[in-house]
């Protein structure tokens, strides 16, 4: 589990690496122009960069080197141009890897692996937990506690609350819900969301009606959020 800064100007390809990236469990930056990415670089640096280098504002290979300049964090180039040559010298001016385009999640995710293992920051092996307020879903034991209370939840209620815990002010749709929690098609009118969260809610001591952690946004899905 990494940041990853993803740096991509297609509104398509953009949306596609982040779900992929993110459902590997990374946090993700994801912005479209290179002076978006050295700011935020900048802000927060991230353990890994995915840098396509055709970006509207800056020439790839500039923001590469502007990036080296800045870290040694791990860049891995994602290039529409199959020429060696220009990979040689892009490898030369410090990219870690790259990929050429179009390319799958599968191969997205094997070079992540690969480049963050050969940074030494991959794995480290701690749990990973989820804290927000007094929540806490510990994702490797599969444990969430309120209040330092071990809460009794399904299998699916805790896929459910991890799945949105793990997406924090995120609008997660019914749809994705059944797809990626349920692993099943959307099919018309479903209550199967509607009951686990209902149980699920009630363990966490709240309702749809006065929510704390568990939102519902009308008519799009739902949204988890840290009580203020
Ligand atoms: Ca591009």
């Amino acid at each position: 589990m990494a940041t990853v800064l993803l740096v991509e100007d297609d509104y398509v390809v953009r949306g596609a690496l982040l779900r992929s990236l993110t459902d590997r469990g990374h946090t993700v930056h994801a912005v479209g122009t290179a002076l978006e990415a050295l700011r935020r670089f900048a802000a927060e640096p991230p353990d890994l960069v995915v840098l396509d280098l055709g970006l509207p504002d800056l020439d790839g290979a500039d923001a590469l080197r502007m990036l080296r300049g800045m870290s040694d964090t791990p860049i891995i180039i994602a290039t529409a141009r199959d020429d060696e040559a220009e990979i040689v010298r892009l490898l030369k001016a410090g990219a870690d890897d790259y990929m050429v385009k179009p390319f799958t999640s599968a191969h997205l995710d094997a070079r992540v692996t690969s480049v963050l293992r050969r940074a030494g920051r991959a794995s480290r092996e701690e749990p990973t937990t989820i804290e927000a307020g007094d929540l806490r879903v510990d994702l490797a034991q599969r444990q969430a506690c309120l209040n330092g209370e071990p809460l009794t939840l399904t299998r699916k209620e805790f896929d459910l609350l991890a799945y949105l815990a793990a997406r924090p002010g995120r609008v997660v749709s019914r749809r994705e819900l059944l797809e990626e929690v349920w692993h099943q098609p959307s099919v018309g009118e479903d209550q199967t969301i509607d009951v686990h969260l209902y149980w699920l809610r009630r363990k966490l001591g709240e309702s749809a009606s006065a929510p704390k952690y568990l939102h519902t946004v009308r008519g799009v899905g739902f949204k988890f959020a840290t009580p203020g």
